[in-house]
C-alpha cells in the first residue's frame, strides 16, 4: 500500500455535510483538508454503478486537476428489501428543480417500504478513494447496519440520517451527537482502514 508523505489533501466532494465530518477526521493526524470548492474544481460526472467506480473518477479528477493527493468518498444508503436502493444513488432521489431534498428523499423510501415487515434493515456504506496526481489509488471499504425509523428524528447529520438507526442503538444517526456518530459510523469504518496510509510503518 502507498504511503501519504504530504499533510494536506484535496477534498474531492462539493457535499457540506461530508467536509465537515471528513476534516475532523483527519484533524488527529495532523492532515488539512482544502475542499476542490476552494481550489475552483468542477464536479466530474459520476456514470459508474458502483461506489468504488465513482469514488475513482472523483478522486483522479481531483488530483489531476490539483497536482496534489485527493481524497473522494462516494456513499450511500441501502434499505434491504429494496435490494439495495437508493444505493450508488442516493443523491439522485433528492434531486428536485430547485436542488437537493432529503425530507423528500427519505419519503420515497417510506412509501416503498412502508407495508412491508419491520424492522426494515438497512445500511450506510461509504467507499474512499485516495488518489495521486500519477494516477495510483488506494481504496478503503466501510458500511454499518441498522433499520430504518420512521417518522425522520433529529437535525444533526445530513442526508438519510434522520431515518436510520444503528445496530445497538436507540438515536438516529439524526439524533446522536456527531462526535458519536462518527466513532461508528460507514465513514468512520472505511476510515480506520484508510488510517494505515498516514502511519509512518
Ligand atoms: P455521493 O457519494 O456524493 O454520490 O452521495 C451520497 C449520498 O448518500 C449523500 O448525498 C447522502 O444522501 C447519502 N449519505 C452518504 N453518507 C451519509 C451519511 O453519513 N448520512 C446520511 N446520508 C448519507
Amino acid at each position: 500500500m502507498r504511503k501519504l508523505t504530504e499533510n494536506q489533501i484535496v477534498l474531492a466532494s462539493h457535499n457540506k455535510g461530508k467536509l465537515k465530518e471528513i476534516t475532523l477526521l483527519l484533524k488527529p493526524f495532523g492532515i488539512t483538508v482544502i475542499s476542490a470548492n476552494e481550489l475552483g474544481l468542477t464536479e466530474p460526472e459520476e456514470t459508474e454503478n458502483t461506489y468504488a467506480g465513482n469514488a475513482r473518477i472523483k478522486a483522479h479528477f481531483a488530483a489531476k486537476n490539483s497536482n496534489k493527493p485527493a481524497l473522494s468518498d462516494d456513499s450511500g444508503f441501502s434499505v434491504k428489501i429494496l435490494d439495495g436502493a437508493p444505493g450508488v444513488y442516493s443523491a439522485d432521489w433528492a434531486e428536485t428543480a430547485n436542488g437537493r431534498n432529503f425530507s423528500l428523499a427519505m419519503e420515497k423510501v417510506w412509501n416503498k417500504v412502508q407495508y412491508a415487515e419491520k424492522p426494515c434493515k438497512a445500511k450506510f456504506c461509504c467507499t474512499l478513494c485516495l488518489a495521486w496526481p500519477d494516477g495510483h489509488d488506494e481504496i478503503f471499504e466501510g458500511s454499518i447496519h441498522g433499520e430504518i425509523a420512521w417518522p425522520p428524528r433529529g437535525d444533526n447529520g445530513f442526508g438519510y440520517d434522520p431515518m436510520f438507526i444503528a445496530d445497538g442503538m436507540n438515536q438516529t444517526f439524526g439524533e446522536m451527537q456527531p462526535k458519536d456518530k462518527h466513532l461508528i459510523s460507514h465513514r468512520a469504518d472505511a476510515f480506520n482502514k484508510l488510517i494505515k496510509v498516514f502511519q509512518k510503518e
